[in-house]
């Protein structure tokens, strides 16, 4: 028996809209508190978590850039023969994503989405490893580098696995006692979400199914462990998409080229620009100023989200859609999703969630950032309290009789 595990749960797309009026979790986690989000994607948001920092320190922001010089995908460019009917198909897509993924050997999530074959070889991917381990971040350490240094043996979910396949792989860590902490990912709520959108009967069925596995692991940690601090935890919530822009068509209406004037990648709530002159910073500028369903983020505003790059790498100009708005057809997708995220984190589906078993949440724990502090607070409290007795005797051979 060990003394203490800290028990970080991440359910994504889990928001506080979502629980708000939802008992979920009150009976292991009754202490919740809202949370600010980070702007940006689940590719912006999980690696704040995973290292307390800000996407213009750890530079993890949007997918896909404009890059040409550092595209890795010129070898996919013959593809742009083949009919669209077929290479739009997203089956079609999910299979080369994981073909390229091996091929590329890219250690994170990765997917192809609907990025053009004909422009493909324009754009580089900014997450080539997975922040999920050590050294995963673009810039900087995260949570699994500051327990490898110190030595606090970890468990950590891996993304290719089902939920119940890491819950499973969780409980016989856990029953082995070999772990100071654990980190368990849960990503399907964030799918289901999209495919439903957040006033469905399947979203509360599925937190049910949570909860029962939640009460699983925490009976099996109660055998093993005096006390499991839990900390179940979300990156962002999911709002309900009622109106479509096709922003793309507008832009193309305009005489200017792709990839000659300017680039642009449609992610589903952003369109980020890349200019290369003058006259097509001014046209796009000006239409995009007449959309009423989004606006222009000025640098300003970019700054104080901690989301702005002076290099311009993930795009000089940023538009971004009003809460409820699907830019569609995107490079993330061709047809509309019941639900999407990555809208401005003030509005009110944005905002993610921490829900504890600990009397106390710091007050100065408010934005998903700032749960990186508890993982680290903890962590270093586990490693201090579970150095049993006999490793001490062990470590120190002269007390030993
Ligand atoms: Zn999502």
């Amino acid at each position: 028996m060990k003394a203490v595990l800290p028990l970080f749960i991440f359910v994504d797309a889990c928001g506080w809209e979502i629980i708000k009026n939802d008992p979920f979790a009150r009976d292991v986690a009754p202490n919740r508190k809202r949370l600010d989000s980070v702007f940006g994607y689940s590719s912006a948001c999980v690696p704040s978590i995973l290292s307390g920092r800000w996407p213009d320190e750890h530079r993890n922001w949007c997918y896909f850039v404009h890059d040409p010089k550092n595209s890795p995908f010129k070898s996919l460019r013959w593809l742009r023969w083949l009919p669209e009917k077929i290479t739009s198909r997203r089956i079609f897509r999910r299979w080369l994503s994981k073909f390229v993924k091996v091929q590329l050997s890219f250690r994170g999530y990765f997917d192809l989405y609907n990025i053009p074959f004909k422009h493909i070889a324009q754009y580089d991917f900014t997450e080539k490893k997975s922040p999920l381990q050590p050294g995963g971040m673009n810039r900087g350490p995260n949570i699994f580098d500051f327990l490898v240094q110190r030595k606090i043996s970890y468990h950590v979910s891996a993304p290719q696995k089902t939920e119940e396949q890491n819950l499973n792989a969780l409980i016989s860590d856990i029953k082995s006692e070999n772990i100071d902490f654990a980190f368990l990912y849960w990503p399907a709520l964030d799918g289901l979400l999209h495919r439903v959108g957040n006033q469905s009967p399947l979203v509360p069925e599925k937190l049910r199914d949570y909860e029962r596995w939640i009460r699983q692991l925490l009976s099996v940690a109660e055998e093993h462990y005096a006390e499991i601090r839990l900390y179940i935890f979300s990156d962002h919530g999911m709002a309900n998409c009622d109106v479509l822009l096709d922003l793309k068509s507008k832009i193309e209406l305009l005489p200017l080229r792709m990839g000659k004037d300017y680039a642009v990648v449609y992610d589903s709530t952003m369109a980020r620009f890349w200019f290369f002159n003058e006259r097509a910073r001014e046209q796009i500028t000006s239409t995009l100023k007449g959309v009423p369903q989004g606006r222009i983020l000025p640098e300003s505003e970019l700054k104080t989200l901690r989301a702005h790059f002076a290099d311009g790498y993930f795009g000089e100009l940023i538009f971004l859609a009003s809460e409820g708005v699907l830019i569609v057809p995107s490079h993330m997708g061709e047809r509309p999703i019941r639900g999407m995220h990555g809208y401005h984190p003030r509005a009110p589906h944005s905002y993610a969630m921490l829900c504890t078993n600990q009397p106390e949440i710091p007050e100065d724990v408010v934005g998903i950032t700032d749960t990186f502090r508890l993982m680290t607070r903890d962590a270093e409290l586990a490693a201090m309290r579970n150095s049993t007795p006999e490793r001490k005797a062990y470590e120190q051979p002269s007390l030993v009789s």
